[in-house]
C-alpha cells in the first residue's frame, strides 16, 4: 500500500513562515498577560479539601499524650503495611495502651484509609506537605514525632484544634448512625454542597 503525504500548507504560508508569526505572537501575548508562576516557597499554594499530607497522631489536651486506643484498625487496613503499632493491656482496666506507634511514611501511598477507618480521630493527614529530607530517617515517624507533627499542624492552623476533624475522610456512603460519635461531625458549609462527598461547587471550582 503507497501512502501519500498531502501538504496541508499553502504556498504564501510557506513564503511568509506563518508559523513563526505565530509562536512570536504567542509570546508577544505573554509578555503582558499575569504570570502564572508561583514564587515558592515565599508564596505558598492553597491546600486543596482533603490533601492528604504529612501524618500527625491528634493530642488529647486532658494527658498531653495521642488519643490513640491501640484498635489496630488502621494498621490492619494499611495497604502498605508502613504502620506499625505495639500495645499492652492494662491489668486492672484491661484497655489497650499503645506502647509504641510508628508510620515508615517513605512506604505509604497516602491513600488516606489509615484516617479514614480511625474510629476516635486520632490519626489525621495534615496540610502540611513540606516535609522533603536527605536521609530516610527523617521520614521515619514514631509516636513521639507524629505528636510533635500535629503540634506542627496546629501551629499552622493557629490553634483551636482540639476537637479537629477532617469530615472529608468520614467513611463514605455509611449511614451516619452506623459512624462513632467521632466520626459524626458536621461537613462545613463551605467545603461541600452535597456533604462529604466532593460537591459540585467544588467541582466547579476545579475546573476554572
Ligand atoms: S495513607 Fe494509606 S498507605 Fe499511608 S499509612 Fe495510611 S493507610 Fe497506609
Ligand atoms: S485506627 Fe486510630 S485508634 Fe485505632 S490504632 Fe489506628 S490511630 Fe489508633
Amino acid at each position: 500500500m503507497q501512502i501519500q503525504y498531502k501538504p496541508t500548507r499553502t504556498l504564501l504560508q510557506t513564503i511568509l513562515h506563518v508559523e513563526i508569526l505565530q509562536g512570536m505572537a504567542l509570546t508577544l501575548k505573554r509578555l503582558f498577560s499575569k504570570p502564572i508562576t508561583r514564587q515558592y516557597p515565599q508564596e505558598k499554594p492553597d491546600v486543596r479539601l482533603g490533601f492528604r499530607g504529612q501524618h500527625a497522631l491528634v493530642r488529647d489536651q486532658a494527658s498531653g499524650g495521642s488519643k490513640c486506643v491501640a484498635c489496630m484498625r488502621c494498621a490492619t487496613v494499611c495497604p502498605s503495611r508502613c504502620i506499625r503499632i505495639r500495645y499492652h493491656e492494662d491489668e486492672e482496666s484491661g484497655a489497650r495502651v499503645v506502647d509504641s506507634y510508628d508510620i515508615e511514611a517513605l512506604r505509604c501511598v497516602y491513600c488516606g484509609f489509615c484516617e479514614e477507618v480511625c474510629p476516635v480521630n486520632a490519626l489525621v493527614m495534615t496540610e502540611v506537605f513540606e516535609y522533603g529530607a536527605y536521609d530516610r530517617q527523617s521520614i521515619f515517624f514514631d509516636q513521639q514525632r507524629l505528636l510533635e507533627n500535629w503540634d506542627r499542624f496546629t501551629e499552622l492552623k493557629g490553634g483551636g484544634m482540639d476537637n479537629y476533624v477532617n469530615p472529608f475522610w468520614r467513611p463514605r456512603g455509611a449511614d451516619e448512625k452506623t459512624l462513632t460519635a467521632a466520626k459524626r461531625v458536621k461537613v462545613p458549609d463551605d467545603w461541600t454542597l452535597e456533604g462529604q462527598v466532593v460537591g459540585k461547587k467544588f467541582k466547579t471550582e476545579r475546573s476554572v
